[in-house]
C-alpha cells in the first residue's frame, strides 16, 4: 500500500464509527501471524486487541488455515435450506457439548448483531399469542448489544447509538447497572432496581437480555456473578426466558469458557459469536433450549422466521469447529490465567497514578480507566511510533490479547499503555 491507497482510502471507504469528512488515520496492515501485524513499512506491532476479542488462537493460525483450505476443497458456500453439510453438524455437536447441556438447539447466523435480532425475535415468537403482549425487553444499562435496530434498541440508553435512535427504536425497560464489582463485596440492594422492573412488568416482558459478567463496549466494567445469578432466579421466578449475550465473553476470555460459569447459571437462549472463527470468519450462533424451540414450533405459523443466505456457511463452520478443537484441547486455561497473573502484577501498581480512575482485571482482559477523555489519534500514534497496537475508546484503554502471547510481550504492550499515562497530550 502506498500513499495514494491510504489516500484513496480515507475518500472512499467508511470505518466502524467514523467520519468520512474528517476521519481518524488508518495504520496499512499487510499481513500478521501469531500476534504481531505487519505494517507496510515492514515494521511490527504487538496486538494488544485480538481485533476485538475474535483472534484468540492468534493471527494466521495454520490450524485454522488448515481447516479453511480443506473446507474450500469441498464445498466454500452451500444455501442452507433443505441441505446440510458435514461442517455445520461438527460445529453443532461441538457448540451443544461445550455449553450448557439444556441448550440443545442451534441456529448459526452471520454476526452477532444478527444473532441479537435472531435471540429477540426466538422470545417474542415463543410468546406470540395475539398482537405480541409481551413485547418488552428488561435489561440493564451500560450493555452493548449490537449495532442492528432491535440490539441497539436494548444497548445503553444514554451512552450508545440508541441515544442518536431514541425516537425511532422501541423503549424497552432499563434497570440500574450493577455497582457490586466483580471480586469485591456484594451490595444486596444492588438488584432492587431490577426486580422492581421485573415485578411490575412481568406481564408485559418477552425476556431479560443481558451480557453476563463484563459489560464490553458500554464500558468494560466487570459486576458480581451474584447479580447475575439474582437475575437468574427472577427470571426463573417469573417464567421469563433469560437471553444471554456472550459474543464477546464466550470462549475463555474471562478465565471460564462462558462467563455465565462464575454464577454457576444457564441462560434459556445463548448467544454467541466474536471468537467463534478465531477470527477469521464472521459467524454467530443462537442456542435455545427444547422448551422454547418447542413452543415456537407449535406457535403459528409453526417456525422461526429467520433464514440468512449465509446460514451457516461451510468455511465458518469448519474453521469455528478447528477453533473449538483448539479449545478443547484446555490450553487456554493456562494461558488465560498467566496473561492475569501478569495484568495484576503490573497494572494494580499504577492505581494511583494522577490520570488513573481505575483499572479492572479479569481473565485475560486488562482495563485502564482514566479520569480524562483519550485523544486516540495522538495516542494511537504513540502506540504504533512504540510497537504495539491498541485501540482506546473514550477515557479507556484496554487491551484483550489472544491467548497464545507470550510473556515478553505482553509486558511491553503493558508498559508501553503506562507510558501513554504520562503524557498530558493524549488526554483532552
Ligand atoms: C460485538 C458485540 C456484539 C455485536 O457483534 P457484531 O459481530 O459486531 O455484530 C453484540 N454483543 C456484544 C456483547 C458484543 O461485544
Amino acid at each position: 500500500m502506498n500513499k495514494n491507497d491510504l489516500i484513496f482510502n480515507s475518500k472512499h471507504i467508511w470505518h466502524p464509527y467514523d467520519s468520512m469528512e474528517n476521519p481518524l488515520p488508518c495504520y496499512p496492515i499487510i499481513s500478521a501471524k501469531g500476534i504481531f501485524l505487519t505494517l507496510s513499512n515492514g515494521k511490527k506491532l504487538i496486538d494488544g486487541m485480538s481485533s476485538w476479542w475474535a483472534t484468540i488462537h492468534g493471527y494466521n493460525n495454520p490450524r485454522l488455515n488448515n481447516a479453511l483450505k480443506n473446507q474450500i476443497k469441498n464445498v466454500s458456500h452451500i444455501m442452507f435450506g433443505g441441505i446440510i453439510h458435514p461442517a455445520a453438524i461438527s460445529l453443532c455437536k461441538k457448540l451443544i457439548s461445550m455449553t450448557d447441556k439444556k441448550l440443545e438447539h442451534v441456529f448459526l447466523a452471520d454476526s452477532g448483531s444478527v444473532a441479537i435480532e435472531i435471540a429477540m425475535k426466538i422470545a417474542l415468537q415463543y410468546w406470540k399469542k395475539k398482537d405480541f403482549e409481551k413485547k418488552f425487553f428488561l435489561t440493564i444499562k451500560n450493555g452493548y448489544h449490537g449495532d442492528t435496530f432491535s440490539a441497539m434498541s436494548v444497548s445503553d440508553p444514554t451512552n450508545s447509538m440508541h441515544q442518536l435512535y431514541r425516537n425511532y427504536l422501541p423503549t424497552h425497560f432499563f434497570a440500574d447497572s450493577p455497582k457490586s464489582k466483580f471480586g469485591k463485596k456484594w451490595k444486596k440492594n444492588d438488584i432492587n432496581s431490577f426486580e422492581n422492573l421485573i415485578k411490575k412488568n412481568f406481564k408485559k416482558i418477552a425476556a431479560v437480555i443481558l451480557e453476563p459478567i463484563v459489560q464490553g463496549a458500554g464500558g468494560m466494567k466487570f459486576y458480581h456473578p451474584k447479580y447475575l445469578k439474582k437475575v437468574r432466579s427472577f427470571c426463573t421466578d417469573y417464567k421469563i426466558p433469560l437471553i444471554l449475550d456472550e459474543i464477546a465473553t464466550g470462549f475463555g476470555r474471562t478465565g471460564k469458557l462462558f462467563a455465565y460459569e462464575h454464577a454457576n447459571i444457564s441462560p434459556d437462549i445463548l448467544c454467541l459469536g466474536k471468537a467463534m472463527t478465531g477470527g477469521t470468519l464472521t459467524l454467530s450462533a443462537v442456542l435455545t433450549t427444547k422448551k422454547i424451540s418447542k413452543k415456537i414450533s407449535n406457535n403459528h405459523p409453526g417456525h422461526l422466521m429467520h433464514g440468512p443466505t449465509f446460514m451457516a456457511n461451510p468455511l465458518a463452520c469448519a474453521v469455528a469447529t478447528e477453533n473449538l478443537s483448539i479449545l478443547q484441547e484446555n490450553k487456554w486455561k493456562k494461558q488465560v490465567s498467566n496473561i492475569n497473573k501478569i495484568f495484576s502484577k503490573y497494572l494494580f501498581a499504577i492505581k494511583n497514578h494522577p490520570m488513573v480512575y481505575d483499572v479492572r482485571i479479569l481473565g485475560a482482559i486488562a482495563v485502564i480507566d482514566c479520569k480524562k477523555e483519550i485523544n486516540i489519534k495522538k495516542i494511537q500514534y504513540f502506540f504504533v511510533q512504540n510497537g504495539v497496537w491498541i485501540r482506546p475508546f473514550k477515557k479507556l484503554i484496554y487491551i484483550m490479547p489472544a491467548y497464545i502471547i507470550d510473556e515478553r510481550s505482553l509486558k511491553k504492550l503493558i508498559s508501553v499503555m503506562i507510558e501513554s499515562l504520562n503524557s498530558r497530550f493524549f488526554f483532552i
